[in-house]
């Protein structure tokens, strides 16, 4: 018997405006424990999708007009951004995103603001995070403005993980950051997949990078999935290769 997907989006159409049409209808979905990309260039759609799942559209005269998202077995279209990270789903901007006159540890904090947490309780999950991100807790006395574009992604990635979500949406993760960096944060992706089993939905303009970390891929151009399929078989797909691999 096949597991019903731990993320669904069913034919989704996102108007921005009341009259930009930039979805035209996008399906995808995510198994519970999986790693999924979507990828396509500049303007494709990538960021305006996440930002549909998790509701942050709205802020941004965004509407979802048609279609819907269900996540963990319910509908979630209707909930805010909070009500969603209680549930477990939170989204990393992209961006980074930490606030620059803060420290990276009071970046953290500010992360744990949806759990009633004890001292111990917050001790316990600084801990956690700073496991994965070792960079993170030599730097955790420093302002974040000051950090390194690699620090600042790790910084909001750990600040997503201290609401212990069960999935993230990482919008464009590898953005401005140099080759090793952006394997050193695949890699603790990955183990965050394996180790807490946090399945992830993250955007990526660098094919090649996401293909290599991701069980299944889809390709967003103009607003609809062009292509979709196990990261391996897109990987070796010739028109793949031909238009988006090698090419970031
Ligand atoms: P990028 O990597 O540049 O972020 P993307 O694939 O994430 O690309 P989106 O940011 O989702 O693409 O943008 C899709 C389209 O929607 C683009 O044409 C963009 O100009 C448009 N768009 C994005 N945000 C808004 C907004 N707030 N108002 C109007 N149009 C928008």
């Amino acid at each position: 018997t096949k597991e019903s997907p731990y993320l669904s989006v069913n034919n989704i159409e996102v108007i921005y405006d009341h009259v930009i049409l930039v979805l035209k209808g996008v399906s995808l979905q995510v198994p519970r424990g999986g790693i999924v990309a979507l990828m396509g260039g500049n303007g494709a759609g990538k960021s305006t999708t996440l930002k549909a799942i998790s509701t942050l559209l709205r802020g941004e005269r965004g509407d979802v007009t048609k279609g819907s998202v269900m996540f963990d077995g319910q509908r979630i279209d209707h909930l805010t951004p909070n009500a969603l990270v209680q549930r477990g789903l939170s989204q990393v901007m992209e961006g980074r995103h930490c606030f620059a006159h803060l420290t990276i540890e009071e970046n953290l904090l500010t992360g744990a603001y949806t759990r009633r947490l004890s001292r111990r309780g917050l001790q316990d999950a600084l801990d956690k995070v700073y496991h994965y991100f070792p960079r993170l807790r030599e730097r955790r006395g420093s302002q974040a403005g000051y950090t390194s574009g690699g620090e600042q992604q790790m910084c909001a990635i750990g600040r997503s993980l201290m609401a212990q979500p069960s999935m993230i949406l990482l919008d464009e993760p590898s953005m401005g950051l140099a080759p090793q960096i952006v394997e050193e944060i695949f890699e603790i992706v990955r183990d965050l997949n394996s180790k807490e089993n946090v399945s992830f939905l993250l955007a990526e303009q660098n094919t090649t990078v996401a293909l290599r970390y991701a069980d299944f891929g889809y390709i967003l151009e103009n607003g609809r999935v062009v292509m979709e399929g196990e990261a391996a078989a897109l990987a070796s797909n010739e028109d793949v290769k031909e238009f988006y691999l090698g090419v970031s």
